[in-house]
């Protein structure tokens, strides 16, 4: 028969069914009846169980309100509006509130105005979603009062049968510390990560940064097909000043000397200390290389400046050595150890200079420095000279306009070529001065032929550069020299290049429209070199173009040169500007240009640029024909 207590609703059809045969046998109904008298003690003591448990229950619901209320963790119950319908004590208390007296807390008024609005999105998202939600609050309108928070969001679930919840539990966790603590570590970090960097008597980055930086420029470079210089730089004598007036002086010297460095390279360049005297400057992005030996030069002399230390003067210079990124070197050893030996051959030149790592490059740069000397000095010695070449009118054969071409006749160079020496003026600001000369010189020698009856109603054109159309003052400048000189301003033109007015529309335009409202004509130079667009053509009103040399010296065999010469002159026709073509050398040139309705021309074909006395004679003979 099975056990009593193992009764389960298969035993108990079995034990029913026993029952039954058993109790039809007389014999053994006294046996049955013991059998149910020990069920029913076995039941008893089940339900005295029962009740035990429940009270347990009772009790432990008891303990766990007091968990809850208790707990570490702050946790609340709310509506999808942040209303809180339920927290704990922990909770009451960051949140700073009785709980109980404040049955209706919106959670959003007490965070800072910014939270309000991510808090009702989190709670809608995990209403919607049943997706756990987490956010960063602050809690606490005032500032210093604020608390961080953050917040845990779970859509409460729903018991089994019922609609979805419309509340959401929430773990509020005060991490205020924790934020800032990590703001403290972070900071740590940053200053120990500065440390291992950088030196700590200049602050500059030291060898372990600087070949870092020299890495990631060469990456660059190589990246942008530029160059990058690497100027070596050690002190001369400044082991004498460590030895006679001790190590805090040598500091001092090598302090001022950073400083001096640092005002002197641009952004995105690096000085770096490498130990001792030795610095290193990283010019990452380079135009040229010959530019470098110009630092280098300034370099130089920033440190010819006297040192002061202690009241004390002391002249401390330094010599350079220059290796560039790629032509002597493609990695950072290499441009280091080839910048070093050159810095060796800057000590064996003397001292207080700078060298290449290639002699060329040094010859180069140093021809450079002695121009630009030369060119400087060549406003204040009068050697410039203007030649003047006329332009014609290509039917009758008239002299209608006439270009000054400026020329350097050096003392001992001989007379040099304008590309040789112009664009060196443009990068120096040299040129500013120089074109004012070319203005005033080309007015004058206008007004003075003009005076003789002669070029009367021709206007001499001047050519200005870039850097001349920067200046805001040039149409001023250039209208004070026409009235001083008494010419008529229409006998006066300037010639800019198209590719520098297409590159700078608006700062040409103010300039231009200025020096057209004095009656002065301004046209354009190279014309099809650059990108005209027709738009930018009829805005700026210029009077005439200029068909580029290039094209006219194709013709007529060249195609491409026919096709743009011929676009250029109909462009012109169009928009109702002049035009002129530049570089007419032969009849055939001369012919096509004709044919294709090209008005005005100038070129060997008529007359080199002549010198003015030159001109004078050319002028009166083509007026005696
Ligand atoms: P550009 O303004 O295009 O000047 C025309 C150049 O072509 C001049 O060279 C002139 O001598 C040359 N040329 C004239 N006819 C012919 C010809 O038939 N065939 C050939 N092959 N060439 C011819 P130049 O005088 O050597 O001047 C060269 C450039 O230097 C000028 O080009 C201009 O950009 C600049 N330049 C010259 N003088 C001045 C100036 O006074 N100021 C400024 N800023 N730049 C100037
Ligand atoms: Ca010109
Ligand atoms: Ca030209």
């Amino acid at each position: 028969m099975a056990d009593l207590r193992d009764i389960n609703d298969q035993s108990l059809t079995d034990l029913l069914s026993a029952l039954h045969r058993e109790a039809t046998d007389p014999a053994n109904a006294a046996h049955v009846v013991q059998e149910l008298e020990v069920h029913q003690i076995e039941l008893e003591l089940q339900n005295r169980e029962l009740r035990a448990a429940q009270q347990a229950l009772e009790e432990s619901r008891d303990r766990y309100a007091d968990l809850y209320d208790f707990a570490p963790v702050a946790y609340a119950t709310m509506t999808g509006q942040g209303r809180i319908t339920q927290m704990n004590l922990t909770a009451a208390q960051l949140l700073g509130v009785e709980r109980g007296r404040v049955p209706d807390l919106l959670l959003g008024t007490r965070l800072a105005p910014e939270n309000g609005r991510a808090l009702l999105d989190s709670l809608s998202r995990a209403l919607r979603t049943g997706e756990d939600e987490s956010l960063e609050v602050g809690l606490g309108r005032a500032p210093e009062a604020r608390r961080d928070l953050r917040l845990i969001i779970r859509r409460e679930r729903p018991p089994p049968g019922e609609e979805a919840r419309t509340a959401c539990r929430v773990i509020l966790l005060d991490i205020t510390e924790h934020l800032q603590l990590t703001a403290r570590l972070q900071e740590r970090e940053l200053q120990l990560e500065h440390l291992v960097q950088h030196d700590t008597l200049t602050g500059l980055p030291n060898r372990l940064l600087f070949a870092d930086r020299l890495g990631q420029a060469i990456r660059q470079a190589h990246r942008e097909q530029r160059q990058v210089a690497l100027l070596f730089l050690d002190l001369d004598g400044f082991k004498s000043i460590n030895d006679s007036l001790g190590h805090p002086a040598g500091d001092q010297v090598l302090k001022q000397a950073a400083t001096r460095m640092l005002g002197l390279v641009r952004e995105g360049d690096t000085v770096a200390r490498l130990g001792g005297d030795e610095f290193t400057v990283i010019l990452a992005k380079l135009k040229d290389g010959s530019s470098a030996g110009l630092v280098a030069h300034k370099l130089t002399e920033v440190f010819r400046r006297p040192f002061t230390v202690d009241g004390r003067t002391l002249y401390v210079t330094t010599s350079i050595g220059i290796s560039l990124f790629p032509q002597d070197g493609s990695d950072v050893n290499t441009l280091v150890r080839n910048a070093d030996s050159a810095m060796y051959l800057a000590k064996e030149r003397g001292r207080d200079t700078f060298r290449f790592y290639t002699e060329d490059m040094t010859a180069r740069v140093f021809a450079q420095f002695s121009l630009e000397t030369a060119l400087r000095q060549a406003l204040v010695n009068e050697e410039f000279v203007l030649y003047y070449q006329p332009q014609l009118d290509l039917a009758t054969g008239h002299i209608v306009g006439l270009e000054a071409l400026i020329r350097w006749n050096h003392p001992t160079m001989g007379m040099v070529e304008p590309l040789r020496f112009i664009p060196l003026a443009e990068s120096t600001g040299l040129i500013v001065p120089i074109s004012v000369w070319i203005v005033q010189t080309a007015c004058a020698q206008m007004k003075a032929w003009q005076d003789q009856g002669l070029l009367t109603d021709a206007a001499v054109r001047v050519n200005l550069s870039n850097r001349d159309m920067q200046n805001p003052d040039l149409a001023e400048i250039i209208g004070g020299i026409v009235r001083a000189v008494g010419l008529n301003p229409a006998a006066l033109a300037v010639e800019i290049t198209e590719t520098w007015i297409m590159a700078n529309p608006e700062s040409a335009a103010g300039n231009i429209r200025h020096l057209q409202s004095l009656g002065i004509e301004v046209g354009i130079d190279d014309f099809g070199t650059g990108y005209s667009s027709l738009a930018s053509l009829k805005r700026l009103a210029v009077h005439e173009i200029k068909i580029d040399q290039s094209f006219v010296a194709g013709l007529p065999e060249d195609a491409d040169g026919c096709a743009i010469a011929c676009a250029v002159i109909a462009l012109g026709e169009a928009l109702g500007l002049k035009v002129v073509a530049e570089g007419v050398e032969t009849q055939a040139h001369a012919r096509f240009l004709t044919t294709a309705g090209c008005r005005i021309g100038q070129g060997y074909l008529y007359s080199r640029p002549l010198p003015a006395e030159e001109f004078e004679s050319y002028v009166r003979r083509q007026g005696l024909l």
